[in-house]
This record gives C-alpha cells, sequence and structure tokens, in this order.
C-alpha cells in the first residue's frame, strides 16, 4: 500500500525522504508512442532539475523495449520497464496495478501522465489505491522553496487558474494537457539504464477482454483527437449556422486535418463537436490552426496561440484574433472558405 500519512498543517511529511525522483509514464498504443510522453520529458527535466533527482520513464506494454532508448533520447536516464503480452491493448486493470507496483517498490516523488483518456482513466485507480492526490489537467508544473509541486490548472470554468499543492502524501500525480508543454530536443546520443521489472498478473486474472480496436481518428466529425492534429480548422460563432458547419468539415478532410469549435459555437448548437478549444476547453498547438468566424477572445486563444501558423477569416478587421495571427484574411467565412476548398481541390488534381 501507498503511505497514507497523518498529518496536521505545519507538520513535516512524514517520510517524505523516502521518495525520490520525477517519473514520466510513456503511454503508447500498439508500440507507438503518444507524443504527449515526450512532451512530459521536457517539463520533468526543469523539476528532476529544480528537484536534483533523476528524470526517469516507466515503460508499459507488450514489445515495447524500443520505447526505453527513445525514452533516453528525449532525456530520462532511467526506465521501468514492465513488457509482457498481458499489456498489449490497454485496459486498466492490469496497467494500474503495474504502475502501482513500480511506484509502491521505487516511490518517487512525483509521477505524471498525459491528461489524454487513458492517462485520465489510469491516474484515477492508481492515485486512489495509493492514497495520493490527483491534479487532472495540468497546463504549468513548478517546484517551490519546499520541494513541492506546484500544479497550475483551469479553475471554475476558466475564470481562473488555480494552483494546487499535495502537501501530505506521496507520490504527487499530474496529468498535463497534450501540447501544454514542447517536446524536447532529441539527442541520439543519450542512453540510460532499463530497470526490468515483471508483475505476476495473467489474463485469465483481468474481467475486460479486449474484442476489437477502433481507430477514432478515422471517426466522423467531431472523433477526431484535435491534440494529434497537424492542422485544425475552428468553426466560430461566425458560421451562423449549423448547415455551414459541413463546409468546415470539407476544408478539414480536404486538408487532411481535424475539425475543431469555439465555445460560442458549441454552445450556440452550430456544431456536432460538444468540446472547443480554450481555456476551459482543449489546450492545442498544431502546425496550422485556420479559425474561421473566431472572434479571438482571451478565453479561446489561450488554447491555440501556441499554434505553429495561425490564418484567421473574419470580415471584421478589428477582430482580436487578428492579433495573434500569423496570416489574416478579412472576409465573410462563407465565401472564404469554399474557395480555399475549391483551390486545394484544384491543386490536388494538378498533381
Ligand atoms: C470563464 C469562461 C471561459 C471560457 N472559455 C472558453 C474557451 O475555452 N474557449 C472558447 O472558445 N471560448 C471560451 N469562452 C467564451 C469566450 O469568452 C468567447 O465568448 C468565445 O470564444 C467567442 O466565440 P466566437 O469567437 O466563436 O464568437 P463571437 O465572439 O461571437 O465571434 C464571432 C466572430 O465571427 C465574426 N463573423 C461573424 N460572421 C462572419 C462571417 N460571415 N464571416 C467572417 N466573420 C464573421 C465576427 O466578426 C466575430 O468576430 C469562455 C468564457 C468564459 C466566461
Amino acid at each position: 500500500m501507498g503511505v497514507r500519512q497523518s498529518w496536521k498543517k505545519g507538520e513535516p511529511i512524514m517520510a517524505e525522504e523516502d521518495y525520490k525522483g520525477v517519473w514520466v509514464f510513456v503511454e503508447q498504443t500498439d508500440g507507438e508512442p503518444a507524443t504527449v510522453s515526450w512532451e512530459l520529458l521536457s517539463v520533468g527535466a526543469d523539476l528532476a532539475r529544480k528537484l536534483d533527482v533523476e528524470l526517469c520513464t516507466m515503460v508499459i506494454g507488450d514489445n515495447v523495449e524500443h520505447l526505453c532508448q527513445e525514452s533516453f533520447v528525449y532525456g530520462a536516464s532511467k526506465v521501468y520497464l514492465i513488457d509482457a503480452p498481458v499489456f498489449h491493448d490497454y485496459r486498466t486493470e492490469p496497467y494500474y496495478r503495474a504502475v502501482r507496483y513500480l511506484i509502491d517498490k521505487y516511490k518517487p516523488e512525483v509521477v505524471l501522465l498525459g491528461s489524454t483518456s487513458l492517462g485520465r482513466d489510469l491516474t484515477g485507480p492508481v492515485a486512489t489505491e495509493l492514497n495520493t492526490g490527483l491534479t487532472e489537467g495540468c497546463t504549468e508544473l513548478d517546484i517551490d522553496e519546499n520541494r513541492l509541486l506546484l500544479q497550475t490548472r483551469p479553475a471554475y470554468s476558466g475564470n481562473i487558474m488555480a494552483t494546487i499543492v499535495n502537501e501530505r502524501a506521496r507520490p504527487q500525480i499530474s496529468t498535463v494537457r497534450p501540447r501544454a508543454m514542447e517536446v524536447p530536443e532529441k539527442d541520439t546520443s543519450r542512453t540510460g539504464e532499463i530497470v526490468r521489472e515483471s508483475m505476476d498478473i495473467s489474463e485469465e486474472d483481468i474481467g475486460v477482454k479486449v474484442l476489437e480496436v477502433i481507430d477514432s481518428s478515422k471517426g466522423e466529425a467531431g472523433a477526431i483527437d484535435i491534440t494529434a492534429a497537424d492542422i485544425i480548422v475552428c468553426a466560430g460563432r461566425g458560421i451562423q449556422s449549423s448547415e455551414n458547419f459541413q463546409m468546415i468539415q470539407e476544408l478539414a478532410d480536404e486538408l487532411g486535418g481535424a475539425v475543431a469549435c469555439s465555445r460560442a459555437a458549441v454552445e450556440d448548437g452550430l456544431t456536432p463537436v460538444e468540446s472547443w478549444v480554450g481555456q476551459s476547453g482543449t489546450t492545442v498547438r498544431p502546425r496550422i490552426y485556420i479559425a474561421c468566424g473566431v472572434s479571438g477572445a482571451i478565453q479561446h486563444t489561450a488554447g491555440m496561440r501556441d499554434s505553429d501558423v495561425i490564418i484567421a477569416i473574419n470580415y471584421d478587421k478589428q477582430a482580436p484574433i487578428f492579433e495573434v495571427a500569423t496570416f489574416g484574411i478579412e472576409g465573410d467565412v462563407l465565401q472564404v472558405v469554399p474557395a480555399i476548398t475549391r483551390y486545394v481541390r484544384e491543386l490536388r488534381a494538378r498533381k
């Protein structure tokens, strides 16, 4: 079991010194790592330097040893590896048992996971089993003068940024939003230590069986994971009606991108997508973000302003979105968007 301290404010944390190291959980599907795992290594390196401890990863899966070397290349110095067929497809039970086993045995001070569907599914049981705190969906992490992890995330529907501290239990567990941090520079000369572990768990011990894996990135509108998309076409209230959403989808399809929305577009029922980009929604950092009829309210730009290239289409040249845009098109979105789609189609046809 994890350590549950009987603690009163102001008292020192018992057994704190037993917990050392910053750990990142490497999320993977069929051996393909989720980019957020490497993003976590960039903030993890900063935390480890401030705490003067090792930066490690946990790699759990089936035939995933190659992710150890990738962990080193992105900055980890040690990897805790559990590699067995029972971990082939993600299921909550074997994974949380494996993570808990490693944490119980090696006692890291800080554990970071991506705030993805998998990361969010996994952290709840892990934190519960270990009797420790969990801060979900962080956008910033830091260390204070008492070695405590400062976990910052939007709160109260994005009205404030709250910094949360877990003073009384270890490890301190956070999930971090994809694209909130940058992937660190690769250094292919780096190596490190692999700690191989095994667990006494077999297929018969697990109640849930995976019958089929459906790739939601090839699904219908809105199913695409916008946090992983290189190109995003975002519909704002300026698209005016739900019928016009089709032209946003067509442009996204033509560019091989994903569709996203502003909160106002979702609240007005203009889109079939139920989540939005922004401070109280999802943070994205695509290569190209095309904002269609989006005014550029601060709550929206907070979630997309780090995109590499931002193209804004708006008929109001005073719209704040133009302040964050790399390229601005002043015009009617209902004419400009189909025109771009036609142009892209023509370019394709010429090839
Ligand atoms: C606590 C809190 C949290 C919030 N969190 C978020 C968040 O996470 N994400 C988010 O998006 N919002 C968020 N909001 C809402 C945010 O403040 C804005 O209201 C919202 O982003 C506006 O969306 P919009 O730009 O689509 O709509 P509007 O502000 O109504 O802008 C529509 C734009 O479209 C343009 N337009 C209209 N018709 C056309 C046309 N035919 N051609 C070209 N341009 C046209 C207009 O000039 C205008 O600039 C939050 C608000 C609060 C209070």
